[in-house]
């Protein structure tokens, strides 16, 4: 299934630091971090933006490739990946799991180099976790590995304020939860929302599959997340859904690359 093509492939950033969020939150993990995003999400926030107000995501320098150009380093060889996870592995006496995040990875489904990347990571018998907005899967017959990765799907809810037709995509949804391993849904909440339309707008999703549902209160600094974690963990115990806090924010706050 093709959906998506990016014909360059940009890395934003890497580092090392615990998953704050989902299934494996607090293990050690590599975090490559990928430019482009099929969505804008303005629901989650407005940022300061070299002078400018900018709706989007707390990972908006993932986004918006004009705003954050010199963060956008192009990459051209399989090596130059390779050479970063070496680089933290050989600090380490243990193998991290490998966390491939964005903006939407996925955009590059289709690169060769993105897709090298990921099949030596399976072979080399890395955990791989590709944190995705689910709304583009890979095609696992040209690309078997996809099926070694965990994919957490952070499908979009209507807090995003997407329209509903291009953040719940079920064609790539399907394939995500039903071949790809021990892959878990990840929804992002406000008060608003799981004390409102949450519930249904997550049953209507969810219904279908029987994949881990995780909910995580929304929020990209402490304070945020302090207002929104009550009524998530509500809702979590009333739907009988799996709370993750963001661990990475309780702990860094703001702080970039943690
Ligand atoms: S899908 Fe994720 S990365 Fe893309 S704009 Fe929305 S929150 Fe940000």
């Amino acid at each position: 299934m093709r959906l998506a093509r990016c014909d360059e492939l940009y890395l934003v950033e890497h580092f090392f630091s615990i998953q704050g969020e989902g299934r494996f939150a607090g293990v050690p993990s590599i975090f490559l971090r990928f430019g482009g995003c099929n969505l804008r999400c303005p629901g989650f926030g407005n940022f300061e933006v070299g002078g400018k107000s900018v709706a989007g995501c707390d990972t908006i320098r993932a986004v918006y490739s004009s705003l954050y150009r010199k963060m956008w380093h192009p990459v051209r060889e399989l090596q130059e990946l390779e050479e970063i996870i070496f680089e933290y592995e050989d600090r380490l006496s243990y193998m991290p799991d490998v966390v491939i995040t964005g903006g939407e990875p996925m955009v590059y489904a289709d690169h060769p180099i993105f897709n090298a990347l990921l099949k030596r990571l399976v072979e080399g018998g890395y955990r791989v976790t590709v944190e995705s907005n689910a709304t583009i899967a890979p095609s696992l017959k040209e690309h078997p590995f996809f099926s070694e990765i965990t994919f957490a799907m952070a499908v979009k809810l209507s807090n995003s304020k997407e329209p509903k037709a291009k953040r719940v995509v079920h064609e790539a949804i399907e394939v995500l939860a039903n071949e790809t391993k021990e892959s878990f849904f990840k929804f992002t909440l406000d008060r608003k929302l799981a004390e409102g339309s949450g519930a249904e707008e997550i049953a209507r999703i969810v219904q279908r599959y029987e994949n881990e549902v995780y909910c995580m209160p929304l929020g990209s600094s402490e304070k945020e997340i302090g207002e929104n974690a009550p009524s998530v963990a509500d809702f979590c115990l009333e739907n009988g859904y799996r709370y993750s806090d963001r661990l990475h924010v309780r702990l860094w706050n703001r702080e970039e690359k943690r």
